[in-house]
């Protein structure tokens, strides 16, 4: 995208989310949206983003709640809970803040030890907390600010793993049919991650932007790094692969999640949900 000034710029990005919205049919008339509010920059842009289009005139009544996780990571995570808290309370929109010790009564940083990556019981556990909050506040929808860069990334991952089950969850919209399950919307999915960056710098956004001491270790973080050296070679790759994912697949396609977890009801598609079969690792000495 190219950076104009300020004003130019901020109407391409917004224009754009807008019309993805517009063209995936993302928010419907009186839906309660649950936005994912980590109070890293591309959350925050999801909020401010949404926040404006609440007030377009000519766009579709919704309301706003924010949710945000913390998971338990020393001396990361406490400056993203208040850059979220700060963001939520500039634009007059509802915080809830759940966190793992809470739910789950450990801090991720007293488990992580026991897996391969951190990043493995963070993102069960994250996912498991927002989902089951959305679903007691009653939101129709939840949506998470993943870019284009982090969907590439996730696409090249699963191909990396041979997770093609992983290759449902592709698409800017995540219908599902099990009531428990929040369908999910990305706003950002055709944003690049860049844009994103320019667009808090720009308008001297608060966001959290330290790296979390546990990324490096990932498989998300090489292939990041492999992307961004391959486009900064070849310009235009990145939008190469998700045009070529939208060819092969059809993101329209529903992901059924028929059962609920034996041990804690939660949705899932097999008999027991990722987070009780990650508790019973972290249980067994
Ligand atoms: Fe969690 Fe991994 Fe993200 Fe850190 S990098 S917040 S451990 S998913």
């Amino acid at each position: 995208m190219t950076v104009l000034n300020k004003e130019s710029f901020n109407k391409e990005l917004f224009s754009r989310i807008r019309s993805l919205i517009t063209e995936y049919n993302l928010i419907k008339k009186g839906d309660l949206i649950a936005i994912a509010l980590s109070g890293g920059k591309d959350s925050v842009l999801t909020l401010h983003a949404l926040a404006q289009m609440q007030k377009d005139s000519d766009f579709v009544d919704f309301d706003i709640i924010a949710i945000s996780v913390d998971e338990g990571i020393h001396g990361y995570r406490n400056h993203g809970i208040e850059t979220a808290r700060s963001n939520a309370k500039e634009l007059g929109i509802e915080l809830v803040e759940k966190s793992f010790k809470e739910e789950f009564d450990f801090n991720l940083d007293d488990i992580y030890t026991k897996f391969k990556s951190a990043c493995i019981p963070c993102g069960v556990f994250r996912r498991n907390i927002l989902n089951k909050t959305a679903y007691e506040i009653g939101a129709d929808t939840m949506a998470t600010g993943h870019n284009l860069d982090d969907e590439i990334q996730s696409f090249l991952m699963s191909f990396a793993r041979a997770d093609t089950m992983k290759f449902a969850k592709f698409g800017p919209k995540l219908d599902t049919i099990h009531p428990k399950l929040i369908p999910r919307i990305k706003p950002l999915w055709n944003t690049a991650e860049k844009d994103v960056g320019t667009w808090a710098i720009m308008n001297e956004i608060a966001i959290h932007l330290d790296e979390c001491p546990y990324s490096s270790l990932s498989l998300r973080a090489k292939t990041k790094n492999f992307l961004n050296n391959t486009e900064s070679k070849y310009p235009g790759t990145k939008l190469n692969i998700l045009n070529s994912f939208k060819k092969m697949f059809d993101i329209e396609s529903t992901n059924v999640i028929p059962n609920e977890c034996e041990i804690c009801g939660e949705p899932t598609s097999s008999n027991v949900c990722m987070a009780c079969e990650i508790i019973k690792i972290i249980n067994n000495p």
